[in-house]
């Protein structure tokens, strides 16, 4: 593949690290390497099967539960040169592109289309269209049109034997096969390397017009999302922000912040006629009970907000130097229930828990404050971050919403039934016998 596609051994450290880096979590690896074509990263995964040698997709390292975080011995394939946009097909809403494109120049790429990539997870600037994929990314906008298994009508995947499998394709409908795409999406690497994808997009909207409202507390808070979802339309993002997460966030906070509340914000996107109606609507039903409620008109306005919004984690992050995320779903009408309890553990155990999240898909990110430098500060932090298991455990949720299982799950998810625990074992079991895709992740060991 040529000397600077090959690290051995690892001489970029940070590919030995994804986020879990914040509660303290690092990895090793025998090398690293950065093939520029599906071929190349055909030969590099023939080249580990021969060799008896683990492989760890690996994408932007944003991910939150050490999927690609590698172990000692085993071989990082990253995709940072897999960056093409193989076609783009305006008048179809397609596009065909390479795992290796970064979020945000995906969407950029959509857009000088006319055409919108609508799931935003956080880390845009440095996720991958592989690593979203592999995770079944979502974010604020995932509420109106599904998370990114929504916008993949086919993948290009290397298996772990090192064929190329091409699951669907440029169809925007395909019941040949069983949903090997499905499949792939959400499969944290344990099923080979996605190398592309076709992706069904949407037109370009033509405005995005958030609204947000603050309420006395969470209880109003709640009571408004609910209002929102009887209001008869669907907002493109419905999120919530709890007072820790608002008051680490509150320095930057580009509108009028009520002290000690609880956010809710909503957006509209479309053709600027139906956005602005919709809108009107939305925030009608968020007026009830609230403190305040702006819906900033002017496009810098409307941005800053979104950018405020996008910095919550890192702020969070930020108050202590290191925070133990937890995310979880329950279903939209256990959410309240949901925060309750997080709060009544946060109370039991001394510790800081800031929350947030897509509340429209009832999905929470509940974050215990750490100084990651201190061991056993982080231990303790841990062990909250389990006790939030038993939420949606309890109220019929999942373990993970969007951040996925990984190395930091991965015990957790044995608590799974029996028999959804041996079919997935099956099926990872008969595309990788060997065992050597990224391995430990996802899919607890029988
Ligand atoms: C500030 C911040 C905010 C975030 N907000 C959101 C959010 O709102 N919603 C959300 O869903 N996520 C969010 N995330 C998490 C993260 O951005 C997403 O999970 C993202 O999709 C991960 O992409 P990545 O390329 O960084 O993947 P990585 O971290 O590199 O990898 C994640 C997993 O995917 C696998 N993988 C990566 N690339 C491939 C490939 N080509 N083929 C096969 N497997 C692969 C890896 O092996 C690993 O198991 C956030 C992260 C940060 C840091």
């Amino acid at each position: 593949m040529g000397a600077g596609a090959v690290q051995v051994p690892v001489a970029d450290r940070s590919l030995l690290r994804d986020m879990t880096e914040t509660r303290g979590l690092g990895g090793d690896a025998l090398g690293a390497v950065f093939p520029g074509s599906t071929d190349e990263v055909a030969a590099v995964v023939r080249w580990c099967a021969t060799a008896g040698v683990p492989f760890v997709p690996r994408g932007g390292g944003t991910g939150y539960a050490g999927g690609a975080m590698p172990d000692a011995g085993s071989l990082v394939v990253a995709l940072t040169r897999m960056t093409r946009v193989r076609e783009a097909a305006p008048l179809a809403w397609r596009m065909t592109v390479e795992a290796g494109l970064t979020t945000r120049r995906l969407h950029q790429a959509a857009a000088g289309e006319g055409l919108w990539f609508a799931p935003n997870p956080g880390a845009a600037e440095q996720s991958q269209l592989g690593g979203n994929i592999a995770t079944n990314a979502g974010g604020p906008r995932s509420f109106r049109h599904g998370t990114v298994r929504s916008f993949v009508t086919g993948v290009e995947l290397v298996l772990p034997s090192g064929e190329v499998l091409i699951a669907g394709g440029a169809a925007r409908k395909n019941v040949e096969t069983l949903d090997l795409t499905g499949l792939a999406c959400g499969s944290e690497g344990t099923l080979g390397v996605i190398t592309a994808a076709w992706l069904r997009l949407l037109p370009r909207p033509e405005v995005i017009l958030p609204a947000i409202a603050v309420y006395p507390d969470r209880g109003a808070g709640v009571a408004a999302l609910e209002a929102v979802m009887a209001c008869g339309c669907v907002p493109t993002a419905l999120e919530f922000v709890d007072d820790r997460a608002f008051a680490a966030a509150a320095a930057t906070y580009p509108r009028h912040a009520a002290a000690g509340s609880f956010a809710v914000i909503a957006e509209s996107a479309g053709p600027a006629a139906i956005a602005r109606a919709e809108r009107d609507i939305i925030v009608e039903a968020l007026t009830p009970g609230a403190a305040a409620v702006d819906a900033p008109d002017s496009p810098g306005e409307q941005r800053a907000l979104e950018s405020w919004r996008d910095g919550v984690s890192p702020a969070v992050v930020a108050v202590r130097g290191g925070k133990v995320s937890e995310d979880f779903a329950v279903p939209f009408d256990r959410l309240g229930e949901a925060l309750d309890m997080i709060e009544r553990i946060a109370q039991e155990s001394g510790a800081e828990v800031a929350c947030w999240g897509h509340a429209g898909d009832g999905n929470v990110h509940a974050s215990v404050l750490v100084d990651r430098a201190d061991r056993a500060a982080l231990r303790r932090a841990e062990a909250v971050a389990d006790a939030f298991h038993a939420v949606p455990r309890a109220l019929g949720g999942s373990l993970t919403g969007e951040h996925g299982i990984g190395v930091v799950k991965v015990a957790a998810a044995a608590e799974l039934p029996p028999v959804l625990l041996a079919a997935q074992r099956a099926v990872v079991d008969a595309l990788d016998p060997a065992g050597l895709a990224n391995p430990g992740r996802k899919i607890p060991p029988a």
